[in-house]
């Protein structure tokens, strides 16, 4: 096994030195062994460890083909770069609302959808998504640290097939429910030809009740070139204070220089 670290940003701060954008995670001899970079902001989450651990190597490890896992938080680049993403839809409550945000600011960005939510509610998205990115975010948002190989295999095939039936597009892109993974998912998301895309930085909707220019001030305050911002378009009314933000943040960053991007596009300037 081997990995490559990037650290995140165009220049080095205190916490985001704690902070390594990328790691680069090779499969040798058929063995699913998995490694980390150090992430400070993941290394400090409690994961609930019920049921028990999953099995990093498959029953056919010869599936993997010597495959490689990429595991990104952001991207170093000194350019101003930014990928915005929206996790747990498509739903009825807020996708349409952020749709029509990012088509008024003409903002491409990427959504990790949950491949039986797409199902119930494709008609959201059907014919909307030119210019931006579908990945995925499992069947049903499972905690897929807690499946065995076959199980988070046939979880992602099964929501492949689903995005693309909905969407038109082949997902690259995996992102796992809570940020949690095991052995056995960096397994299957090989066997998927998917990279797997966490974030570096997040909307913080529980620090800002009813305070979407504050929230939007913090976000912009803490942007850094190459960062990857978590966002959701599904969840309670809370969500509406990154969904009012929106257009300030977007007219902030932009006023900053900085550019829209889907998480492919901002993949791309690391080669
Ligand atoms: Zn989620």
């Amino acid at each position: 096994m081997r990995a490559r670290v990037t650290e995140c940003g165009a220049k080095r701060s205190r916490r985001r030195d704690l902070l390594r954008g990328g790691a680069l995670v090779t499969f040798g001899a058929g063995l699913g062994v998995v490694g980390f970079a150090e992430a400070a902001d993941v290394v400090d989450r409690k994961l609930p460890l019920r049921g028990g651990a999953a099995s990093a190597v498959p029953d056919r490890p010869d599936l993997l083909g010597g495959g490689r896992l990429e595991l990104n938080w952001c991207v170093r680049t000194e350019r101003k770069l930014v990928a915005l993403t929206f996790d747990d839809g498509p739903g009825p409550d807020w996708t349409p609302m952020v749709l029509d945000t990012l088509h008024q600011h003409d903002v491409r960005a990427t959504f990790f959808m949950v491949g039986e939510r797409a199902r119930r509610h494709g008609d959201l998205v059907r014919g909307r998504l030119a210019g931006h990115e579908v990945g995925s975010h499992s069947w049903a948002h499972h905690d897929l640290a807690r499946l065995s190989y076959e199980e988070a295999y046939d979880d992602l095939a099964r929501t492949h097939q689903e995005l693309v039936a909905v969407t038109g597009q082949e997902p690259r892109l995996l992102r796992p429910p809570y940020g949690h993974l095991a052995g056995s998912t960096a397994a299957a998301a090989v066997r998927m030809g998917y990279q797997m895309v966490l974030w570096s930085q997040q909307m913080r909707e529980a620090e800002f009740p009813g305070d979407p220019a504050g929230q939007a001030r913090q976000i912009i305050a803490d942007m850094q070139p190459g960062t990857i911002l978590l966002a959701h378009d599904v969840g309670n009314d809370q969500r509406l204070v990154s969904i009012r933000g929106l257009p300030e943040i977007i007219d902030q960053l932009r006023a900053r220089g900085y550019e829209f991007v889907t998480v492919s596009q901002l993949l791309a300037v690391r080669h």
